[in-house]
C-alpha cells in the first residue's frame, strides 16, 4: 500500500471504482477513461510501480494477470473477435499511474501497432 497511488487507494476501498474481478494478489477494474467499447485495467494488489520492477519472483504473478485478462475477455464477449493487452512502463511508454497494470482494449478494431 502507497499512500500516494490512486490505485492502492482503490485496493484499500478508500476510493470507489467499478470492480470487476478480484482475490487475494490481483484486482481488475474498469477504466474511468475509456479508450475502446472494453478497457479494464488488471493489476496486482500489491504496489508495484513498473515492469522495471519486476523479478523471478514476480512470475507467478504475471501469469496470473494474464489469465486474468483471458477470463475478462471472455466474460466481455470479446474473446472471440480478438483484444489487445497492454502494459505501459516508464516515461518513454506514457505511463501516468506508476503501479503495474494491464489494459484490456477491445470491443472495436483496434488500429495497427506502429
Ligand atoms: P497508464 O497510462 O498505462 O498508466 O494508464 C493509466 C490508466 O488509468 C489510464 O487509462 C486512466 O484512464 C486510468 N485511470 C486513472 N485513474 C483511474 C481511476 N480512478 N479509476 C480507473 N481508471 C483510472
Ligand atoms: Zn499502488
Amino acid at each position: 500500500m502507497n499512500k500516494d497511488c490512486i490505485f492502492c487507494r482503490i485496493i484499500s476501498g478508500e476510493f470507489q471504482s467499478d470492480i470487476l474481478y478480484q482475490d487475494d494478489e490481483v484486482i481488475a477494474l474498469r477504466d474511468i477513461n475509456p479508450k475502446a467499447p472494453t478497457h479494464i485495467l488488471i493489476m496486482p494488489k500489491a504496489h508495484i510501480p513498473s515492469l522495471a520492477e519486476i523479478t523471478m519472483d514476480h512470475q507467478t504473478l504475471m501469469g496470473h494477470l494474464v489469465r486474468v485478462a483471458g477470463e475478462l475477455a471472455k466474460s466481455e464477449g470479446i474473446a472471440a473477435r480478438g483484444y489487445r493487452l497492454v502494459i505501459n512502463s516508464g516515461p518513454d511508454s506514457g505511463q501516468e499511474v506508476p503501479h503495474l497494470h494491464l489494459h484490456l482494449l477491445g470491443g472495436r478494431q483496434l488500429g495497427k501497432l506502429g
